[in-house]
């Protein structure tokens, strides 16, 4: 029987860490600010949108919804964004992704100032990561994943990671926080063939595809650690990439969706806009981080 991962309980103390920082912060009369840009009104944009307000609000930052009409245009959305990053209240600045059709994402996350870039998305925060230069935060679903694993004393060195999905977002970002942390690790995704004979290896499998319960018992070593980043919408109920009751029972820990990281996600974007803002007004050291 695995241990099962407790996504709420294990966010509720990355929000506690969030709050004690800005505590001290707030102590020494420094406020931060998050705004977060949504562009039309997709349902499941919305509720994460709402999910990160009240956050932001528990730990007691300053939070604010842009909330742009579906038909603004590109250039409508830079001149936001360009107005966010020239305004010294504001710690960070998230874009909300998907963004409607006619508007390309790539240009927008490029004009947010990395300096703000709580997502960890633009092109010199990715380089800065990759590279080992400070001043950037990692991407929130991988970084809450790694912050998941020391809270539970799961040691990542040494260990074979396997991470399928190579998305900017989810699989790139977290393959390169568990080589930092020293996993030897291997990547897999749509063209791997034979799939469970590599996840089979896995100490720690970190599964982001999008495809509903893929990961079953024959691609999972007995004793392994299984992350689920997969949300999927089945018969209107949230499920996973991985078929929990099939693996739980072989896995030594497991995350359950929902529940599981979905939750970590938002409460490390605190801690992603605490470190940003911190650092950009050079008061880092001052709180410790
Ligand atoms: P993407 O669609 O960007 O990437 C999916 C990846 O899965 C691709 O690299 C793709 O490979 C790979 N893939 C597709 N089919 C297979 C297959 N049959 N075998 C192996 N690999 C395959 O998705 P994201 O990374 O953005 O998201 C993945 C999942 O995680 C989604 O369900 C999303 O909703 C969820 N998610 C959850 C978050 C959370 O907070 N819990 C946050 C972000 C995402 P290829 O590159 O070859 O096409």
């Amino acid at each position: 029987m695995g241990m099962i991962l407790d996504g709420k309980a294990i966010a509720g103390e990355i929000r506690d860490k969030a709050k004690a920082y800005m505590d001290k912060l707030l102590g020494q009369g420094i406020q931060l600010k998050l705004v977060v840009i949504l562009v039309g009104e997709d349902p499941a944009s919305t509720t994460y949108v709402r999910n990160k307000e009240r956050l932001a609000l528990e730990v007691g930052m300053a939070s604010e919804v842009m909330r742009l009409p579906e038909e603004t245009t590109q250039e409508g959305l830079l001149a936001a964004v360009d107005k966010l990053n020239s305004d010294e209240t504001v710690d960070g600045i998230l874009v909300q992704l998907p963004l409607p059709k006619h508007i390309d994402e790539k240009t927008v996350i490029e004009r947010i100032s990395p300096e703000k870039d709580v997502d960890g998305f633009h092109p010199v925060s990715v380089g800065r990561n990759f590279s080992g230069v400070p001043g950037a935060v990692w991407p929130c679903t991988p970084a809450g994943i790694m912050e998941m694993l020391r809270i539970k004393d799961i040691s990542v060195e040494g260990k074979h990671a396997v991470v399928v999905g190579r998305s900017n977002i989810v699989g790139k970002p977290m393959a390169m926080l568990l080589l930092k942390s020293n996993a030897t690790v291997t990547m897999c995704h749509s063209r791997t063939p034979d799939l469970a004979a590599v996840t089979r290896q896995a100490d720690i499998l970190v599964v982001a595809v999008g495809r509903a319960q893929m990961i079953t018992a024959k691609h999972v070593k007995p004793g392994a650690v299984v992350i689920d980043v997969g949300m999927n919408r089945v018969d209107g109920k949230l499920t996973g990439d991985v078929d929990f009751d099939a693996v739980e029972p072989i896995a030594s820990a497991i995350t359950p969706v929902p529940g599981g990281v979905g939750r970590l996600t938002v409460a490390t974007l605190m801690i992603n806009t605490v470190t940003l803002g911190a650092t950009r007004r050079g008061v880092a050291e001052l709180i410790g981080i």
